[in-house]
């Protein structure tokens, strides 16, 4: 008998083109507002800030986008992610449901992120950009760029959220081993930080703040530009390599979900997971539930209002529409800081307005308690922002329970906690709360929205 063992090895490869949903859409995205002439802006706007090929993707009709070669072969180094059943999860929960997830955990930063950033490096590099700069909140999206810069040698610029540089340094000297600058913001560096700092010095930062210190640092030079790791269309379309692997995946385990799930800061893990799902369905495929998950205590989706905004809190950026708690708002202070943003994706926006996407919201120290059930039963401790996601599976599969209904889930499980366990910690320890919401802050926000004549479709 031979002693040479052969080897399965899986053929299955990570696809070659990216899935666009604006080409299957009903009504036309909505169009991006220059807020000084109050028009669409067209593709000289928006050159400053980013490369040519970045701009035309952002508004592209086309339902696919070819990959560039050097990008796929950046992602080859760990796509496909793998697809979970959580069995043990299953049986702990003593449910009928099938429960699957797409583990982005595995790439070198620890979630989805990489996926854009490898290539928004490429397409900057390509045009002959030799500074990216950035904001950060928990660090991934920082680190995310640090390594696609280093990848493709650019420099790195990274404006990072104050209380999580407080709360995180590793995530800072990951960034810095890359060769990338981390600094916190607000900053001394910029007028827009120092100006929030002249109001409020113990301000513990924003996504909101530290976009306006990254546009600004990119706009004074001519060599720089600047990239944003969710909310925009681009990023999204870049994010589903992870829902067109889980198709294939999907099919390979003879499986189709009932159920979608993600959690939602900006929207990019979510809509590269559930879109091309979303785009199958409105093709004219199964129904699918498909479910965005929010923080309470940064309710965009479930409490803000559909209407045009700034992106940034300094209204640097030009207007969008998109669910908004008001470009001023700054969300109390929670772990899952990739989630504590005051908008939301425009596309994403569009689809729970269509009512096509559903809007859930769940307190932190509840995700938490999911997050560690979730760990216990499968062995992977979520990013805090990911037990949104894994909460309202669970949710789910108990409901599944009780109906007593054999439901699909799927969800996707966007990064692993491995440098959030201070967060971990402090729930263990009882610690952790569930501030409330300042309810009239909100409402003041909201009523400092820009006003913006008649929404107008995109060209
Ligand atoms: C950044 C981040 C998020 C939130 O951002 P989206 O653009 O909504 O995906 C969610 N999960 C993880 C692990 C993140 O790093």
């Amino acid at each position: 008998m031979s002693h040479q063992i052969k080897y399965q090895i899986s053929e299955r490869e990570m696809p070659k083109q990216w899935y666009n949903i604006a080409a299957d859409l009903q009504n036309p995205p909505s169009a991006v507002i220059h807020p000084g002439t109050m028009q669409p802006v067209g593709p000289e706007d928006l050159a400053p800030l980013f490369p040519m090929e970045i701009i035309q993707q952002e508004v592209s009709m086309e339902r696919f986008i070819d990959i560039p070669e050097p990008v796929r072969d950046v992602l080859r180094q760990w796509r496909p992610t793998p697809l979970h059943r959580a069995r043990r999860l299953e049986k702990a929960l003593d449910t009928p449901a099938k429960i699957f997830y797409k583990y982005e955990g595995v790439s070198p930063a620890g979630s989805h992120k990489p996926n854009t950033a490898v290539a928004q490096a490429f397409y900057n590099k390509n045009e002959g950009v030799k500074r990216l700069t950035t904001e950060t909140g928990a660090g991934q999206w920082g680190s995310s760029l640090a390594l696609a810069g280093a990848m493709f040698d650019l420099e790195v610029e990274v404006f990072m959220v104050k209380i999580s540089f407080n709360q995180k340094p590793y995530r800072r000297a990951f960034m810095e081993s890359f060769g990338a600058k981390c600094f916190a913001s607000p900053s001394d560096m910029t007028e827009a930080g120092r100006a929030i700092l002249a109001e409020n010095p113990d301000s513990t930062g924003s996504l909101g703040m530290a976009i306006s210190e990254a546009v600004e640092r990119c706009v004074q030079r001519d060599d720089t530009k600047y990239a944003l790791g969710s909310v925009l269309n681009h990023v999204l379309t870049h994010q589903t390599v992870i829902g067109l692997e889980a198709i294939d995946q999907m099919e390979m385990a003879g499986e189709y979900p009932d159920i979608l799930i993600g959690c939602t800061g900006g929207g990019s893990n979510f809509a590269g997971l559930c879109f091309p799902f979303i785009g199958q369905m409105m093709r004219g495929g199964d129904e699918i539930d498909v479910i965005a998950v929010e923080p309470a205590n940064c309710p965009t989706l479930t409490r803000g209002k559909y209407a045009y905004d700034f992106g940034d809190t300094a209204q640097m950026t030009p207007l969008v529409k998109m669910h908004t708690l008001g470009a001023g708002f700054v969300p109390p202070g929670f772990h899952a800081g990739g989630l504590r943003y005051h908008g939301m994706a425009p596309l994403v926006s569009q689809l729970v307005d269509e009512d096509i996407v559903r809007p859930v919201a769940y307190h932190q120290t509840e995700t938490f308690a999911a997050g560690v059930a979730f760990g216990k039963a499968e062995g992977i401790l979520p990013a805090p922002e990911a037990n949104h996601a894994v909460k309202a599976a669970i949710v789910e599969a108990l409901k599944a329970r009780e109906e007593g209904k054999a439901k699909t889930i799927l969800f996707n499980l966007s990064g692993h906690g491995n440098f959030d366990m201070a967060a971990y910690q402090e729930y263990a320890s009882g610690n952790l709360k569930d501030e409330a919401m300042n309810d009239q802050e909100m409402a003041m926000a909201l009523a400092g929205l820009p006003k913006v004549p008649e929404p107008v479709a995109a060209e």
